[in-house]
């Protein structure tokens, strides 16, 4: 009996412990699936498999987006019936930025859909709305988005292809994102299906300004100085070069942009000039480590810091690299691509000494009866270079607009600072996208312009003059 008693004791043993175990996992399954929930809340309201979802867009209609002066920019039309009807009042002018809430949605309707399609209004509000049976209006979205801005970039890009990314450097805060071609964001739904089979070079639902990858052309410029800064930290400043047109090593060769000859040349007015030639000694002269961390730094092939899709810009470098190669790469051209959204973020965190803030575009969730649900703040997101570095490069791309291929910016009632960029997209050719980059004032930035026109020639001729009007926009120098 004895002997019996301590057996079982001994069987029992493994399961008490079986079932602690058990118990303990799950209670830490629970934790994670509840942690998980909460903090992957918006993604799963986002779902569309997700029934809750359907629940809400049900009960409330949704809420109105604006601009930052309080414009709106989408808008729902509910009738009698409760069906509604997405309104956008300036039509193309916001298609990609603003994006559309239909059919998987894109831009800011994604973003903020989640509370968008919920509701903040007080219960005895939904009470006297119950009773007449009206639907809950949705909480309301406040952008960063400047219309005068926008639309200026809008109609400056005109019929070409391109897309315009303007952004505060000091905020990071997106005042204006224009991508053409582009669609009619109120009869997506009718054209959805050309829309989306159309993958040609042409389609209309990519948003060039963060998806579309680009050869960035002497933009690229700004990085393998800086690259070069780093590694010649003391002695960069001693830099010369004579430019003949054309620079040769190992039967690889780089000629300047139309044939042009610079002469002599120091770092600074190497960069003015946009000189190729120099640049691809400037390139080839760098330590390939030094150049690759600079690439890393600068977040080429990693993840950005946006909410929004965006493609990952290429450009890279290693010890087994070509000279060939290495010589493309320092003038941004071969194998490296950009997107505009990316070389704005660069930019940005020139203007703003090395610091590049995290880029956004909904300032603020407010309910229907004004109530702030959710307020977005100015937030630091890495630092890209130094201070010194910056200044550096600030006191470059000055010299571009004072003596160099951005020279249309010089004797305005504001300083600028950019860099001209002309790539060609087309090895048997020379045809090239016109690129610009820079912000003003040069001294106290407030404004950062990326500019990409598509097959349209110089950066000088071509894009600096979209930039001119946006800044004189901005500073109410028309
Ligand atoms: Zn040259």
């Amino acid at each position: 009996m004895e002997q019996k008693k301590v057996k079982r004791k001994i069987r029992s043993y493994p399961i008490v412990v079986l079932s602690v175990f058990f118990a303990g996992l799950f209670g830490v399954m629970l934790i994670y699936i509840s942690y998980y929930s909460y903090a992957h809340r918006q993604v799963l309201m986002n779902n569309s498999y997700n029934t809750r979802q359907q629940i809400l867009v049900k009960q409330n209609s949704r809420g109105t987006i604006y601009s930052r002066d309080g414009d709106v920019l989408a808008y729902s039309q509910v009738d009698e019936s409760g069906a509604e009807t997405r309104v956008y009042p300036y039509g193309r002018e916001f298609a990609h930025v603003v994006g559309y809430s239909t059919h998987g949605r894109a831009g800011i309707e994604y973003m903020a859909n989640y509370y968008l399609i919920n509701t903040s209004i007080d219960l005895s509000d939904k009470v006297a709305l119950d009773t007449k049976g009206v639907k809950y209006p949705g909480d309301n979205c406040t952008s960063t988005l400047d219309v005068a801005l926008q639309e200026v970039a809008f109609n400056a890009l005109s019929a070409r292809k391109g897309a315009v990314v303007v952004s505060d450097p000091t905020t990071g805060e997106i005042l204006a994102m224009v991508s053409k071609p582009d669609f009619e964001p109120s009869s997506i739904s009718a054209e959805w299906d050309s829309l989306l089979q159309d993958k040609s070079p042409d389609a209309k639902l990519l948003n060039r300004a963060t998806q579309g990858l680009y050869p960035p052309g002497s933009t690229f410029k700004i990085v393998t100085a800086l690259a070069y800064i780093k590694d010649h930290p003391s002695d960069y400043d001693n830099y010369r070069f004579t430019c003949s047109g054309r620079f040769t090593i190992d039967d690889e060769s780089i000629s300047c942009f139309h044939g042009e000859t610079h002469g002599s040349e120091d770092f600074t007015s190497s960069f003015a000039n946009s000189c190729n030639s120099s640049f691809a000694n400037i390139g080839t002269g760098i330590s390939r480590k030094v150049f690759k961390t600079t690439l890393d730094q600068l977040l080429f092939g990693k993840d950005l810091p946006l909410d929004m899709l965006y493609s990952k810009s290429r450009a890279a470098i290693d010890e087994s690299t070509s000279v060939g190669d290495v010589m493309q790469l320092s003038i941004g051209q071969g194998a490296t691509a950009m997107t505009p959204m990316h070389l704005n973020m660069i930019t940005c965190a020139i203007a703003n000494k090395g610091v590049l803030m995290k880029p956004y575009l909904i300032q603020q969730i407010k309910s229907a009866d004004g109530r702030v649900i959710k307020s977005y703040s100015p937030e630091v997101c890495r630092h890209l270079m130094t201070q010194e570095q910056a200044a550096t490069l600030t006191g470059m791309m000055e010299a571009v607009v004072e003596q160099g291929t951005a020279s249309r910016l010089k004797g305005l009632s504001y300083t600028c600072a950019g860099k001209t960029g002309s790539a060609e997209f087309n090895s048997s050719s020379s045809d090239s996208h016109a690129w610009f980059t820079g912000f003003a004032p040069a001294d106290d930035p407030k404004i950062c312009v990326t500019i990409i026109v598509e097959n349209a020639g110089s950066g000088g001729s071509f894009a600096v003059p979209i930039a001119k009007r946006i800044f004189d926009a901005y500073f109410g120098a028309e």
